[in-house]
């Protein structure tokens, strides 16, 4: 699938600042959705974001104000010129939304972890012009994010973009949802001409971390974002820790830095061609030491298969990862970097290991 209609949508915006979506976690009130607009109506903010359907992990919290909210969404248009986007999680919601004219609907990260909740969306947008937004999955999976974005474009959906709202993890983190960057970096390879729209805001679960994050999804050249953005943010109903005041947002977007997508200077793209070509040069040496390696692990398979010994040796494992980390940290590589590799090599090992061992 080849998205190029949001993408021809942004070109012919022609904004000389990423895509911003800007507002509140939640439609609280007509005049708090008002005051937050009206601030922000001067702002880079193109669309004005509000939940108006809250999934909340525990009930009894505020579940939003439904569709008693979305005429104030239409006042917004009316009173601002901004376009307007709310999150719909079933096709109920979807209908109301098209019904009440709010120009982008966005799939929240709990609704696309369910194939049947997007197909059913996507059944009753069918053939929409509207923007439709879908953020990634929970849990780290490119594939359920791959499937929803098919679902919306199989029922012919014009205008599809992503957005990237990071992943919930059982590692201890400086993030609420930690960005693993590589999944949309992955999503953008699988279609490079579909727009991904990075909310830091449920990356960071914080104010302070905002700025961080948003910088670093436009030095992976991604095309907008979505910040939650509130006039009286601690005493928001829904997400009160992450939400910042119109007056932050213009301080961030003034102080990021937007990258050009590639080297002009003569001079410059000589010098990245000769550090490419070390680069490619150390990938080899990298490959080669890793065979030779794998080779000395196929020795010690065959001498567990002959003794009978299993080929999990836990102590020795735990005295291999101990040294490289320690041995890393000496070089400037981080611990969980080391993990990972070492992780990946010795799992790689345990399965040449079996294959010998039962041979
Ligand atoms: C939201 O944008 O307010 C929201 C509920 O986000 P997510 O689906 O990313 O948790
Ligand atoms: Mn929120």
């Amino acid at each position: 699938m080849e998205n190029k209609n949001f993408r021809t949508w942004l070109d012919d915006m022609n904004l000389n600042h990423p895509l911003v979506i800007a507002g509140p976690c939640s439609a609280e009130t007509e005049e708090q959705v008002l005051k937050i607009a009206h601030e922000l109506k001067d702002t880079d903010a193109t669309i004005f974001r509000s939940g108006v359907w809250k999934p909340r992990t525990r009930p009894g919290t505020f579940e939003g104000n439904g569709v008693k909210a979305l005429p104030w969404l239409q006042k917004v248009k009316e009173e601002t010129g901004m376009m307007t986007a709310v999150e719909i999680a079933n096709a109920h919601h979807a209908k109301l939304a098209m019904e009440f004219d709010i120009d982008v609907l966005w799939i929240g990260a709990r609704t696309t972890v369910n194939p049947f909740a997007v197909q059913e969306i996507a059944e009753a947008i069918q053939g929409t012009e509207k923007i439709v937004l879908v953020k990634n999955p929970i849990n780290p999976d490119l594939e359920l994010w791959v499937g929803a974005i098919e679902r919306l474009h199989k029922m012919n959906v014009q205008n599809i973009g992503a957005i990237h709202r990071g992943f919930s993890s059982f590692r201890k983190s400086q993030y609420r949802n930690v960005p693993s960057w590589q999944i949309p970096i992955d999503l953008k390879g699988r279609y490079p001409s579909l727009p991904i729209i990075n909310d830091p805001s449920h990356i960071c679960g914080n104010r302070t971390g905002i700025f961080d994050v948003s910088q670093t999804a436009l030095d992976l050249k991604m095309d907008g974002l979505i910040v939650e953005t509130h006039c009286d943010p601690d005493n928001a109903w829904s997400d009160a820790k992450q939400q910042i005041v119109p007056e932050r947002l213009v301080e961030i977007m003034h102080d990021l830095k937007v990258r050009k997508p590639r080297f002009e200077r003569e001079e410059s793209l000589s010098n990245l061609n000769a550090l490419r070509k070390e680069i490619n040069a150390k990938d080899d040496q990298l490959l080669e030491i890793l065979s030779e390696r794998m080779q000395i692990v196929e020795n010690i398979g065959k001498a567990k298969k002959e003794s009978n010994v299993a080929v999990l040796q836990n102590a020795r494992w735990k005295e291999i990862l101990d040294k490289v980390t320690e041995k890393g940290q000496g070089q400037g590589l981080s611990d969980l970097f080391i993990e990972r590799i070492f992780k990946a090599i010795h799992q790689e090992s345990i399965a040449h290991q079996e294959k010998i061992i039962n041979s």
